[in-house]
């Protein structure tokens, strides 16, 4: 069984940047008949854009677009996700706990929120529900889960926003210490300030409370602090590995291999590393594969080399999950 569990249909900031990469992805399923960068092509591409920024992320056609390439790699399996920043309804959430002062990076956040903090539950979740059976026709399952931000001391907050839809799954992530998003570039050099081993307990402090929190059913990218290379020699972190887990055992919590820090930023590394995976492999936890896509060009990457990866350190099964209830199916390399 081919799957990708963790994957996104729209992640702002919305700059040229981002219409240049949605444009990129277009073009992928449907390349512009003329000469790239000739007015002819500019004028082509200005009209798709226009089209898909009126429509919206949560439109069939985009959503489609996943369906065509997650066909082309053999996935029978795929979870679209949003994360919960995205929804309004949990602004005030995000607001109690993110750094939004009046600092450097309290004003970046506070513009960021306002770019990101745009879509609504409802919608998202009628999109996925209606995309279900067209996509189920075509002999793909589709599931609906969200990935939500766990913030020490906000469990009853998130408690009731997670109430707000019936997820097939939900996936808990930790990209925020003390208030400070750290997979941002435009503040990597905060990394500078801390001591890292002090940096990395405290990090995976907040995942240990995390999968504890009994909230989650797949703990995603579980050593996504790296992002910018700051880790210090990983023969320090084996002790965190090991407490990490334990944890996922004891509570029997489910993990990924999410490829997204791999292909996307400097570190150019799977989560969990190499090293974290034998720990996991010890403990017995168990995995899903996972492409951490925001574009449909990039569904399913890598999920075949990290199934064979898997697969070639005596994984034999892999977490699917429906209705919150996990369900282990045969691991397909
Ligand atoms: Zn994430
Ligand atoms: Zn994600």
């Amino acid at each position: 069984m081919k799957v990708d569990y963790h994957l996104h249909l729209e992640e702002g900031p919305y700059s040229f940047r981002w219409l240049d990469r949605t444009n990129t992805a277009l073009d992928w399923f449907h390349p512009i008949d003329a000469t790239k960068h000739t007015r002819d092509w500019l004028q082509a591409s200005y009209a798709r854009l226009h089209a898909r920024l009126e429509r919206g992320a949560y439109d069939a056609a985009w959503i489609d677009l996943y369906l065509e390439e997650a066909l082309r790699k053999g996935l029978k399996e795929v979870g679209i996700v949003e994360h919960l920043y995205r929804f309004q309804e949990a602004r005030s959430y995000f607001e109690r706990h993110m750094e939004l002062g009046d600092s450097e990076l309290g004003r970046l956040q506070t513009t960021w929120l306002q770019q990101v903090c745009t879509e609504n539950v409802d919608d998202f979740v009628a999109a996925i529900q209606t995309a279900k059976p067209r996509w189920a026709e075509k002999g793909v399952q589709l599931r609906l889960g969200i990935e939500a931000d766990y913030f020490t001391g906000g469990e009853a907050e998130l408690t009731q926003l997670l109430n707000l839809a019936n997820w097939d799954y939900v996936i808990g992530s930790v990209h925020f210490i003390d208030g400070w998003g750290f997979d941002n570039p435009d503040v990597s050099h905060l990394f500078e300030q801390y001591d890292l081993p002090d940096l990395y307990r405290w990090f995976f402090g907040v995942v240990e409370s995390m999968i504890r929190s009994g909230l989650f059913d797949i703990a995603a990218h579980l050593d996504n602090l790296k992002v910018f290379r700051y880790r210090p020699d990983e023969a320090l972190l084996l002790p965190l590995y090991e407490q990490i887990a334990a944890a996922l055992h004891e509570t029997d919590t489910a993990t990924e291999v999410n490829a997204g820090l791999y292909y996307r930023y400097p570190v150019r590394e799977m989560c969990p590393s190499p090293a974290f995976i034998e720990v996991l492999r010890k403990h017995g936890v168990v995995f899903t594969l996972s492409s951490d896509a925001h574009f449909p060009d990039d569904i399913g990457k890598y999920v075949a080399e990290n199934a064979a990866m898997l697969k070639q350190q005596g994984v034999g099964e892999i977490a699917t999950f429906a209705a919150r209830q996990r369900v282990m199916k045969p691991l397909q390399a």
